[in-house]
């Protein structure tokens, strides 16, 4: 049987959620044996998300994952990761050691080939993410089917300078590390995840024909803030009447 791949999607409240989410479900709802986690950045699991997971017909989980307030003003603010640690959390309460760990954010555009890609990972698979900052891509670079470097926009000092979305993890691999965690560390989540579970460059599993396909790209939808809705003069006075 398939292993079950576990796609931990991070999402918050804002207008933008519901499309996202639903072009995502929709997306999710072709791949067999997956299970969805849907940590939102919230203080409970609200009424509007409930309804709209249930009507999908995937397997879930929803869990509230909110940001710490501590961080909620900083810039840059760690976005997902109270949500990606919730998940984790989850995952090793439930003591789930068999499977496949993918962080798929909500606003990324995920090739279906992606999940057969990734369901096949031993330990750790990489492959490049599309759409990453000035180079329009990040990813492994593979010398005779081995991963020996890397290119991305912003390598600065780190060890695994790739996407969150650049990698999956097989979970009887990660169970072997039980302080794996993800760090409140802007631009430094997915090094210091990696460095958690003790990731070594020749164990990397390259994927998408030896990292020369791109299978997710990393879209960012433009966020509008709600305006202060205006009501006409008509419909105010018969209110007040
Ligand atoms: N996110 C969140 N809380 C926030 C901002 C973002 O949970 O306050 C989620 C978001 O839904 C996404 C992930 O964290 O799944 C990464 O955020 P975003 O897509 O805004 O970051 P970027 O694309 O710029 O890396
Ligand atoms: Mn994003």
């Amino acid at each position: 049987q398939l292993p079950v791949i576990y796609f931990v999607t991070p999402t918050y409240p804002r207008r933008e959620q519901i499309p996202e989410l639903t072009r995502l479900a929709y997306t999710l709802m072709h791949v067999a044996r997956l299970h969805w986690i849907v940590a939102n950045d919230h203080d409970t699991c609200t009424q509007y998300l409930i309804e709209l997971l249930l009507r999908f017909g995937i397997p879930y989980t929803h869990l509230a994952s909110p940001m710490p307030s501590k961080f909620r003003n900083n810039k840059p603010a760690p976005r997902g990761v109270a949500n990606r640690r919730a998940a984790l959390q989850w995952l090793r309460q439930r003591n789930i050691t068999n499977g496949i760990l993918y962080f798929g954010d909500d606003d990324n555009t995920y090739d279906l080939k992606l999940f057969s890609e990734i369901r096949e990972t031993q330990r750790v698979s990489m492959f490049p993410v599309g759409l990453i900052a000035d180079y329009a891509v990040s990813g492994p670079v593979v010398c005779k089917g081995k991963v020996v470097a890397f290119l991305d926009s912003w390598v600065a000092d780190r060890r695994w300078p790739v996407d969150m979305a650049g990698f999956a993890v097989n979970l009887a691999y990660m169970a072997q590390y039980p302080n794996a965690n993800m760090p409140y560390k802007p631009g430094y989540e997915e090094d210091l995840f990696l460095r958690s579970i003790g990731l070594r460059m020749d164990q990397i599993e390259p994927r998408g024909s030896n990292c020369t396909e791109i299978l997710v790209w990393h879209t960012q939808t433009k966020n509008k803030k709600a305006p202060t809705v205006r009501f006409s003069r008509e419909y105010l006075d018969e209110r007040s009447n």
